[in-house]
């Protein structure tokens, strides 16, 4: 039976080794609290409850976590097992340590063995406990990793439940935090349980052939250590056999038998710096043969856990091959504590309080809407495999899409971070942004103020719809360009509509009190604002009219005081485009209404002419259209005025094209696919067959002027079957 007094003992030792100066008089206060509120229970095996609050402490002492977490396993079963609260916890030690016992209680309250549905309730809670404070996992890591060390006092149906529990949550959540040494033996002792024989046979040849493997192990381990002091590398190093259920697991995925196991071998050579480990290796490489297609290098890249070190496997002069590990201490520590090495490099460094897995929140809020089994299943099979978690240079954990890129990172940070992106450091170093983030990476993103923006391949690269999502956002209100055309037609038809000439704008003197005006330092940014929709056209030529106005009157007086009036409007701005109605300058009449003729479909590069319509205004035709020949009618002559396009107009003429082709089935779809694919909006588009085989469409449709009219007209000629193309007239 095990004593009080042996694990009280061991417990300090375990606290001392790493936290000389712990504050022993609260660790005891712990420790005779929680005796006596066990005082009546006993263990299976008959000894003082106390017992096991002590080893599973020591654990949690050899994993290197605080005070409070020494205290929160001292207390661990506390609320579940006795009357003591959260409350009575919280004033005899502090808030944490309550939390961190009641955190536990709730994982401990979690019946894996009921139903799918419920469970997955269960293992919600579990998470949620998780994502407050991570000690509350490793705490009962800990309490299970005793209770299996202690479970030949369960009954075999109990031990059943329990090892399937062990292999399905707690090993491959040890796993996934990176606790080697918590999971090997959480696995070797579920094996016992659940395979004994294979256990058995494994161990007992084990045992059988302990003499030769110690002596095996103790020559290799003699032969490195001499080679690596010869050369002066201090190193550590030491052989053992992998653990059984490894070998067990490998013996079964390859059918093979144990006297055909190839590598139960395993030396570690750990070593104070990383040049140290590629010394070391080529020195084992020298030293033994290599065997080809087994060397790792885990330094470079990390396992997902975290992990890292070298792995090659050799064969020396007895012919056993045996595999070599070779890391750092650093390396070491988090290897056989994972995460919780991590967590106390983090407290040394006095990054703050664990309290950030809001990671494990996320999982749990996605996982929210599939069903109870998925959930289960793939938490047995991938814990975390689709995401990856990254620290930012603070400590704090980022939870991605697995494959994420700096990118994705900086995007989940903040959208301002994203959008000054210009370059990131991983793990220190300088990586190209598209590179993919593994676990544990701390990636800082550098920004600039004079950053241009995302680029648009950013979002092909990217792999979380948050970062997709705002960078189209950003180019949704940065498309400047866009908004800037957008805005200046806008403003150029407020300023028309108000008989205001547009010329103002680059007018040297005008131009700086106009933009003083409205507020802006460049004509750009005021069309830019329009065309986002920050301020109306209207708004804005209605601030600048007055002045406007106001100098164009001040111009004129000066031509009349200093020169004769020139009879030609040509080279007065606000003369000329006041003509300008619809695009269209007629020559010699103030204003009038403008209509294009149906018959001839003018666009702005046709020679042109206008027609004094009674009551309609001037009607446009084109200079070649049958119904203008009766302008050279002395009768009908004096009705029609000369009329040219305004230059720089960019609105759209409406025109119509008849083609004339041989029918065939999906002429017709050519013909529309033509004008799609031209950009070309069609307002209609109407076939009729003729009596000889023939079709004729006729395509009514808009166009900014004849240039682009030939270019859709040359690319409707093009279309097979057609035969001719013309102008409408009818
Ligand atoms: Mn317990």
């Amino acid at each position: 039976m095990e004593t009080y007094e042996e694990h009280y003992d061991s417990m300090v030792k375990a606290i001392k080794r790493y936290m000389p100066g712990a504050n022993m008089a609260l660790i005891d206060k712990a420790v005779q609290y929680a005796d006596a509120k066990h005082e009546f229970q006993k263990r299976k095996d008959g000894s003082p409850y106390i017992i096991h609050p002590l080893a599973v402490a020591e654990i949690v002492a050899e994993m290197g976590l605080d005070t409070d977490a020494i205290l929160g396993a001292l207390l661990h079963d506390c609320i579940e097992d006795t009357d003591a609260s959260h409350d009575d916890i919280a004033k005899l030690f502090n808030p944490t340590v309550a939390e961190l016992v009641e955190g536990v209680t709730k994982l401990t309250q979690v019946d894996f063995t009921s139903q799918e549905e419920k469970q997955m309730e269960n293992l919600r809670k579990m998470f949620m406990a998780m994502s407050k404070d991570i000690r509350v996992v490793l705490i009962k890591i800990a309490d299970r990793l005793h209770n299996m060390r202690t479970m030949q006092y369960q009954t075999p149906k109990k031990q059943i439940i329990k090892c399937r529990e062990t292999m399905d949550i707690y090993a491959p959540l040890a796993h996934r935090l990176g606790m080697q040494k918590m999971k090997w033996e959480l696995e070797d002792l579920s094996l016992q349980y659940l395979h004994p024989e294979d256990y058995r046979e494994l161990t007992s040849y084990l045992q059988e052939h302990k003499d030769d493997a110690e002596a095996f192990m103790n020559t290799i381990q003699f032969t490195i250590k001499e080679r690596l002091s010869q050369m002066g590398i201090t190193n550590t190093c030491y052989g053992r056999i992998k653990h059984i259920y490894s070998i067990y697991r490998k013996m079964q995925a390859q059918g093979k038998s144990l006297e055909e196991m190839y590598d139960l071998y395993a030396f570690r050579v750990i070593v104070d710096s990383i040049p140290d480990c590629y010394n070391v290796l080529g020195h084992i490489h020298d030293l033994f043969n290599l065997v080809p297609g087994r060397f790792k290098d885990y330094i470079s890249t990390p396992k997902p856990n975290m992990y890292q070190s070298l792995h090659t496997t050799v064969i020396g002069k007895q012919g056993i091959p045996f595999e070599v590990q070779i890391r750092t201490w650093e390396m070491h520590e988090t290897a056989e504590y994972g995460i919780a090495a991590h967590w106390k490099y983090k407290q040394k460094a006095g990054a703050g309080e664990e309290k950030d897995f809001e990671w494990v929140r996320r999982l749990l809020e996605g996982q929210q809407d599939t069903d109870a089994e998925d959930y289960v299943h793939s938490l047995k099979i991938d814990m975390f495999d689709d995401e990856v978690f990254v620290f930012t240079p603070k400590g704090r954990i980022v939870g991605l899409p697995a494959g994420s890129t700096p990118i994705d990172f900086a995007y989940a940070i903040h959208s301002g971070v994203g959008n000054a992106m210009v370059g990131a450091k991983v793990n220190n170093r300088i990586v190209n942004i598209d590179s993919k983030l593994r676990n544990g990476d701390i990636v800082e993103v550098l920004t600039s103020k004079s950053s241009r923006g995302p680029s648009r391949d950013w979002l092909t690269i990217c792999k979380s719809n948050q970062a997709r999502t705002k960078i189209k956002q950003w180019f949704k209100r940065e498309r400047r360009e866009e908004n800037i055309d957008h805005g200046k037609s806008s403003f150029e038809a407020e300023m028309r509509r108000n008989n205001l000439p547009l010329s103002i704008t680059s007018d040297p003197e005008m131009s700086p009190q106009l933009l003083k005006k409205l507020a802006f330092t460049c004509w750009d940014d005021v069309y830019a604002a329009i065309g986002y929709g920050g301020l109306t056209s209207i708004k804005a030529v209605g601030k600048i009219r007055d002045d406007i106005n106001r100098s164009i009157k001040l111009q004129s007086q000066e031509q009349v005081s200093g020169m004769p009036l020139k009879l030609s409007h040509e080279d007065d701005p606000a003369k000329r485009n006041r003509h300008a109605v619809n695009g269209v300058i007629v020559e010699d009449i103030e204003s009038c209404m403008i209509k294009f003729s149906r018959c001839c479909t003018p666009v702005p590069g046709d020679s042109i002419v206008g027609f004094i319509t009674r009551g309609y205004g001037v009607s446009i035709h084109r200079s070649d259209c049958p119904n203008a020949a009766s302008r050279h009618n002395p009768r009908e002559a004096p009705r029609w005025v000369p009329v040219r396009w305004a230059t720089a107009e960019d609105q759209p003429f409406e025109t119509t094209l008849e083609l004339e082709c041989v029918t065939r089935d999906g002429l017709l779809l050519d013909v529309a696919s033509t004008m799609t694919t031209s950009r070309i909006r069609v307002k209609e588009l109407a076939g009729k067959d003729l009596p000889n085989g023939h079709s004729v469409f006729t395509i009514r449709f808009e166009v900014k002027n004849v240039a682009e009219l030939n270019s859709i007209r040359t690319k409707l000629s093009n279309i097979r079957d057609v035969i001719s193309t013309k102008r409408g007239q009818n």
